[in-house]
């Protein structure tokens, strides 16, 4: 870890704290109603060491073998970090992840849901859960950014509610790339009031990332999810 890298790192934690500040002001919203994830994904275990340093607590990740390393290195420091899931759940992943996952952000369809509650259980553990949902039209269930869609996002929602092992704790979305995200935001803010009828606990509403985390914020997001605007600019995955 050079001294350079630990400058980036602090100079891009403080302008997104601003960028939040900012924007929480704008929205007449509290600072510590929103929680700033920071997405580490592609990014080494020295960046989230950094990052810790700086004060941060919450990372999501996106690839289970990667992030469970990283869990290992960290946990091997004794830092304490929660670890969020933000990236697709297989099936076959839910055991390693039941693990170290503190939140996973991405819950779309029923057998993952069983999965990762059943890992959880055996571990003795509870993993905050949220329900991904896809404004794109048929959802996205096998596409890339995942999500169920809108009109399933409430039986899932009582589905996780009634798992040991899972806590429901909100709801989560990805925007489909180029559109408009207010819109999508604005959606999943009326979704996630009608959920909160059955489920009070489910206060969480995970959108944001660093090219919309404004508009996000303004339509009533509690945990927003940053990658670029921290650690730079990230490499294709190959
Ligand atoms: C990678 C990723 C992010 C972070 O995106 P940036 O645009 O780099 O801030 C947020 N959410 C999910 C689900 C991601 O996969």
């Amino acid at each position: 870890m050079t001294a350079d890298r630990v400058e980036e790192l602090a100079s891009g934690l403080a302008d997104v704290e601003q960028r939040i500040a900012r924007a929480c002001a704008a929205a007449g919203r509290e600072r510590g109603d929103v929680t700033m994830v920071a997405v580490s994904k592609t990014w080494p275990a020295s960046d989230v060491l950094a990052l810790a340093s700086l004060g941060v607590v919450d990372f999501g990740e996106s690839y289970d073998q990667e992030a469970a390393a990283k869990a290992q290195t960290l946990r091997a420091a004794a830092v304490p970090v929660r670890w969020h899931f933000v990236g697709r759940v297989q099936r076959n992943k839910c055991r390693s992840l039941a693990r170290y996952a503190h939140v996973v952000h991405s819950l779309d369809r029923g057998p993952v849901v069983e999965a990762l509650g059943r890992a959880a259980e055996r571990d003795g553990r509870r993993v905050d859960a949220l329900v991904q949902v896809s404004f794109d039209g048929d959802g996205d269930p096998d596409g890339a950014r995942g999500g169920c869609r809108p009109e399933d996002a409430s039986a899932l929602a009582d589905v996780v509610a009634g798992t040991p092992g899972l806590r429901l704790r909100g709801v989560m979305t990805v925007p489909p790339v180029g559109g408009d995200p207010r819109s999508v935001f604005d959606r999943l803010a009326t979704l996630s009031a009608a959920l909160r009828s059955a489920h009070p606990e489910a206060t969480e509403v995970s959108a944001g990332m660093t090219a919309d985390l404004e508009p996000a914020i303004a339509a009533g997001a509690t945990l927003v999810r940053i990658g670029t605007a921290l650690f730079g600019p990230r490499a294709p995955r190959g």
